[in-house]
């Protein structure tokens, strides 16, 4: 079996081509480098079934190989990133995902696509299910992200409807671990890498907006189960961890693993924050058998160990 996946370089797409060798697959990994790091991948260059093209996937894509499987995860994921590159965002989830799509229907490959919980934009129903709709400013700053997110969505099942290939959609929702980049701007980099530093940690707002987070091994398990599945074409399923907290208590909770003298300093909120989000996923686990199984004690201990030795390279 050979699978294509976009965003191969980057945070999840590394984990994703890790998990997919191990299983024995052939894997192709395109990536551009816009946000990932030919260092996620290093250790896979020269593995027998591992290619890697440096493509950007707003282009048309040409691959000669045989393939079974497409996932598309090319896109900048942290708010930082896709403010700072709004078009190219909405070029990788708009161009990039037609070119994918295409890829898969002449390839008769089976289709996945990487969307988020950013979908349901400031949700005024909690927990979001799959079945919410969303709440999502269109012309504001993060409209970059979520509605080619959307747009994405809906041409992932234009596809399916029309062309009948074989798609699913995972709804991420936050997730961290090993292999984020230090300065990617997201709420773990940021906090571990400034306790570690001895520097205040910036919290955003108040503080009282909620996020879950979700172990990368646990998403990874969860994507892999939906790539695998049979009998499930056209389906959705959010993927992430139930444990919500406020962010104000996971900056203490950082303070606290890293046993850092960091103090908390406040920032004003970003436009468009999400007050509230945390994943239903009770329709992962009726369906996939899914639920996350890593703490979050384990999983900041494994994420703080890595930006420990990623600070001291620096
Ligand atoms: P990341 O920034 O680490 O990885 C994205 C990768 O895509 C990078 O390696 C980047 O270089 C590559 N890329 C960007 N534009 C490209 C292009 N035009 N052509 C080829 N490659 C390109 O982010 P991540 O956290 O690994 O996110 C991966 C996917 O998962 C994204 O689609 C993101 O929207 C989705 N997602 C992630 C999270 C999360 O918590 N990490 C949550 C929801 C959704
Ligand atoms: N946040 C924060 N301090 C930071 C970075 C982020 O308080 O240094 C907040 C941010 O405002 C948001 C939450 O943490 O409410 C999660 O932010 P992140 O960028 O990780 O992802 P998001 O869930 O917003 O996409």
């Amino acid at each position: 079996m050979k699978v294509l996946i976009t965003g191969a370089a980057g945070f999840i797409g590394s984990h994703l081509c890790d998990r997919f060798l191990k299983e024995g697959f052939y894997v192709i990994g395109l990536d551009n480098f816009l946000t990932g790091s030919p260092d996620n991948i290093a250790h896979l260059f020269g593995e027998e079934n591992f290619k890697f093209i440096k493509y950007d996937v707003t282009n048309y894509i040409y691959v000669p190989d045989d393939i079974d499987l497409v996932l598309h995860f090319a896109c900048p994921a942290s708010p930082v990133d896709y403010l700072q590159h709004p078009i190219h965002t909405m070029k990788v989830d708009s161009l990039g995902t037609l070119h994918t799509l295409g890829l898969a229907k002449a390839k008769k490959a089976r289709y996945i696509f990487a969307s988020t919980s950013e979908i349901y934009g400031d949700p005024q129903v909690h927990p979001q299910p799959e079945t919410y709709w969303g709440n999502v400013n269109p012309i504001g700053p993060r409209s970059v992200y979520d509605e080619a997110k959307r747009f994405s969505e809906a041409m992932t099942m234009a596809y399916h409807r029309e062309h009948h290939i074989d798609v699913r959609i995972v709804r991420i929702f936050n997730t961290y671990g090993p292999r984020m980049r230090l300065n990617d701007g997201r709420v773990v980099p940021n906090f571990i890498s400034q306790a570690l530093r001895g520097e205040d940690l910036t919290v955003y707002g108040d503080g009282s907006q909620t996020r879950s987070f979700c172990y990368i091994d646990d998403l990874v398990e969860g994507i892999f189960r939906v790539s695998v599945k049979e009998g499930i074409e056209g389906e959705v399923f959010n993927l992430g961890n139930p444990d919500e907290y406020r962010i104000i208590d996971f900056a203490k909770i950082i303070i606290e693993k890293t046993g850092s003298r960091s103090g908390i300093v406040f920032r004003p909120l970003p436009e468009d924050d999400p007050r509230q989000r945390c994943p239903d996923i009770t329709k992962a686990k009726e369906v996939l058998g899914w639920e996350p199984k890593v703490s979050l004690d384990e999983g900041l201990e494994n994420t703080i160990q890595y930006f420990k030795n990623k600070l001291k390279v620096l």
